[in-house]
């Protein structure tokens, strides 16, 4: 089997790649290959570059800062970026843009479009989400933050938890529970809410890697105006759950690329280590190999539902279990050939906390320890692997339905 895009696709990936060409030294080898800084600045310089060429947001209107282009040629620009190991946005846009810009798009009122898409390509606003409490995760109904309204405000009490990048964000989009004697799932609304006010406080945690990325988020008599909330009042868990059939076909057609170059720089360290020879090394490396090629698959058939406007449903539960437990595994061969040395973290670490480290990066043990560790959130965020399994099982499978409150 060997999936193809159209020959238009084709087409327009000869101007990405000329894009490319123009705007990368000739040396490029990845943005993994910068230092961390040298990295952190190159990021910013380069949304900039994306943001006024219509690359950030390719498929959004041209009228809010986007591209106008199609979906397929927005799937064209983020595999040749992946490829060229330039990132497709910048640090807050994994919320901003794929998330809260892309639900506005879809179902916020011509205000709330007018108003915050701009100002997101602009990176005037950075989102975070606030969606987990101390008691609500993986049971997001049960969530106890509250919100009332006001005369014309929203008036906000209670704590997020797991926060990401919620330091350097100045908005938050968040659920809070607005009718208490509504049914759980009912009396929630999706709000919208300046960060940068004194009724809240942001408490950074510090992960296993020593990355103070999230945070908890209390809320003191927080405000915000009455008509920031996504789809009306009581109306969020309809919204949070069009949030998750969003942006899957950025990931569909990234992870393929960024997983093989994972798995290349794992039998680069094999070699490194002398341990080709190795049978059980081999097997494994042929595990990790073949699972990444399955997911290059697992991805067009994503894709080619993406494209028609399809949401993936069970598709998309079977891809998040697929990627992190693979991750995991791969991650946990290289810690293991590289024995204790693995556990000396030297060298650059990643810039990302999540997912591979970035294409270009050095195999050093820094890069490995850091990815490794943070492997295991990948299995946690966006719903845990039991979950995604729940999911599989009752939709996919037709198992009974575990019992729920
Ligand atoms: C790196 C990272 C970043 C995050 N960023 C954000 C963010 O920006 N915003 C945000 O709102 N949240 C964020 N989260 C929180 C994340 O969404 C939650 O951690 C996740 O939903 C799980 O919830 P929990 O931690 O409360 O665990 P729990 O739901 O308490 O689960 C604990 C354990 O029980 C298992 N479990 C729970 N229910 C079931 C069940 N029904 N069947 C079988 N097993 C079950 C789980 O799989 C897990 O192993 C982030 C998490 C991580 C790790």
């Amino acid at each position: 089997m060997d999936p193809r895009f159209p020959r238009e696709a084709e087409e327009f990936r000869g101007e990405i790649r000329a894009f490319l060409a123009d705007h990368l030294p000739d040396d490029w080898a990845g943005v993994g290959s910068l230092d961390t800084e040298d990295a952190i600045a190159f990021t910013e310089h380069w949304r900039g570059i994306l943001a006024a060429q219509g690359y950030l947001a390719p498929a959004w209107p041209t009228r809010y800062g986007g591209g106008g282009l199609t979906k397929l040629q927005q799937v064209v620009i983020v595999e040749e970026f992946a490829r060229a190991g330039v990132p497709a946005s910048g640090a807050h846009d994994n919320f901003s843009i794929k998330m809260i810009g892309n639900l506005l798009l879809k179902v916020g009122t011509d205000a709330q479009k007018d108003h915050f898409l701009p100002r997101i390509i602009s990176g005037k606003d950075r989102w975070c989400q606030g969606f987990s409490e101390p008691g609500a995760g993986s049971d997001l109904a049960a969530l106890k933050t509250s919100a009332r309204l006001d005369g014309d405000q929203w008036v906000i009490n209670g704590q997020k938890i797991w926060t990401s990048e919620a330091t350097t964000a100045n908005w938050i989009f968040m659920l809070a529970r607005t009718n208490p004697d509504a049914a759980r799932h009912r009396g929630i609304s999706m709000l919208l809410v300046p960060l940068h006010q004194p009724g809240i406080e942001i408490r950074p945690i510090t992960m296993i890697t020593g990355a103070r990325a999230f945070n908890e988020v209390f809320f003191t008599d927080a405000r915000t105006s009455a008509d920031n909330v996504v789809l009306g009042a009581d109306q969020g868990w309809k919204a949070a759950t069009a949030l998750l059939g969003l942006e899957r076909g950025d990931e569909a057609a990234t992870n393929p690329i960024l997983f093989r170059a994972e798995v290349d720089r794992l039998i680069k360290l094999v070699h490194e280590r002398g341990l080709a020879d190795d049978e059980i090394v081999r097997d494994r490396v042929a595990h990790a190999y073949t699972k990444a090629e399955i997911m290059r698959f697992m991805g067009a058939r994503i894709l080619t539902g993406w494209l028609k406007g399809e949401t993936p449903g069970t598709e998309a539960s079977v891809s998040k279990l697929y990627w992190s437990e693979h991750h995991r595994s791969v991650t946990d061969l290289a810690m293991t050939l590289l024995g204790p040395a693995g556990l000396i973290p030297e060298g650059r670490p990643p810039l990302r906390h999540f997912r591979t480290d970035d294409p270009g990066a050095p195999n050093s043990t820094a890069s490995w320890y850091h990815t490794w560790l943070a492997a295991v959130s990948g299995t946690i965020y966006a719903g845990t692997s039991e979950i995604q399994r729940n999911i599989l099982a009752e939709t996919a499978l037709g198992l009974p339905r575990e019992t729920r409150g």
